[in-house]
């Protein structure tokens, strides 16, 4: 069995575990802030929250800028159902930007037309707009950036693919072009803490927001206080939050699977260089990395030229049932039952997403992926599938 994605643990952030567990705190211990502080210094922003999910941080990053019931946000049609879920948590309504054919990220294009066509017939526009780095490639972070500042949107990136990619040079999160950028811990991801997920900004007063509602909305701290009444046991709730917090021994894993991340990153970019050499081009649409960034190829996605979804099927079906087990990131939001009964969403105005979603298949990638195995995938997939009986 290959699966397509997989954490990898050594036996330095196993022992770093064991010593967590050892210690006075499992919870809101010291690892919290140590891992918080690595991760800034990693990404080059100057502040990060970790939570105990991504989902979370998307949640909380919503709430900081502003998102509440009536409002509007928009991410884009490919991605995973969380990135638009968060604003269903604060009461928002949702709408979709299509996709770029090459890099499966948020199409500025389209972007910009919605816009416009919004201003135009005096629609509501977005209030946050959360572009996703799809696969591990920075989505075009710096003309979204100029188009939130023309129509005054907020950036949330839902980085959780794309830990150690870069943009322009700079880390993606390090806080040029985003309000918020969010970051998954979970096993599949970059680097893993079990469930995890980190906010990360430069704007002190969003950071402070999303500190205090990962913890009930409750401070301890005298000089946030509304009334503080001097005693040692006194402590504030000031607005509704939740218990989205990590724990001391998954920090532990963070800081230690933190070190690693640019040999991971390493790794996974000499799988995706050896998949682009083997498969065939005349068949496969390969994945593209634009030039003024890097990929952390949390994912390998490859299409289908034909464009065939019964084709795409049946080589799913042939790659799985060889105990290759390739997927499909992602069906496009609209499409799940909980966005498609609402009726607001029509296939037809996400063209690209709808060619991507006939097509594509994300094959194995993770660090320790062998030649060998790479080759299996790669010839798995090259069989002609007339001579299968799938269906
Ligand atoms: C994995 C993922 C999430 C959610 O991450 P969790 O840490 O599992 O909550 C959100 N958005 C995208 C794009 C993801 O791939």
């Amino acid at each position: 069995m290959i699966p397509y994605g997989k954490q990898n643990l050594n036996s330095a952030d196993i022992a770093a575990v064991i010593e967590a567990l050892n210690s006075p705190y499992l919870t809101q211990g010291p690892r919290v802030g140590e891992f918080e502080k690595d991760l800034s210094t990693y990404l080059g922003c100057k502040h990060v929250v970790a939570v105990n999910s991504a989902t979370s941080a998307l949640h909380l990053a919503c709430i900081a800028l502003g998102v509440e019931a009536g409002d509007l946000v928009w991410t884009s049609a490919i991605s995973f159902a969380a990135s638009a879920n968060a604003a269903r948590y604060c009461g928002a309504d949702v709408d979709f930007v299509d996709i770029d054919y090459e890099t499966f990220n948020m199409s500025v294009g389209d972007l910009e037309r919605k816009l416009r066509e919004a201003e135009d017939h005096g629609s509501p526009l977005p209030k946050v707009v959360i572009p996703v780095a799809m696969a591990g490639q920075p989505a075009d972070m710096q003309e979204i950036r100029e188009l939130s500042n023309r129509y005054g949107f907020k950036v949330l990136e839902d980085a959780s693919h794309a830990l150690g990619a870069t943009l322009g040079g700079y880390r993606v999160g390090g806080g040029s072009w985003s309000d918020v950028t969010v970051f998954s811990f979970h096993p599949v991801k970059m680097i893993t803490t079990g469930e995890g997920g980190a906010c990360a900004t430069n704007d002190p007063e969003i950071a402070r927001r999303i500190q205090l509602l990962r913890s009930h909305g409750i401070t301890r701290d005298p000089a946030e206080m509304e009334s503080p009444n001097g005693a040692a046991w006194y402590y504030e709730q000031q607005e509704l939050g939740f218990n989205y917090r990590i724990t001391d021994f998954q920090c532990a894993l963070g800081i230690s699977q933190l070190r690693r991340l640019d040999s991971f990153v390493e790794s996974r970019l000499l799988v995706a260089e050896t998949y682009s050499q083997l498969l065939d081009p005349d068949v496969f649409e390969l994945p593209q990395v634009l030039p003024d960034r890097t990929s952390s190829f949390h994912l390998y996605v490859v299409r289908l030229k034909s464009e065939n979804p019964v084709e795409r099927n049946q080589r799913f079906e042939s790659m799985r049932a060889n105990g290759i087990l390739v997927n499909l990131h992602y069906i496009p939001i609209y499409r799940h039952p909980y966005y498609s009964r609402t009726g607001l969403y029509s296939p037809s105005n996400f063209p690209e997403a709808e060619r991507y979603f006939a097509s594509a298949l994300s094959l194995p990638i993770y660090p320790e992926l062998q030649r060998t195995q790479i080759e299996a995938v790669v010839s798995a997939l090259s069989e002609p599938i007339g001579h299968q009986t799938i269906f």
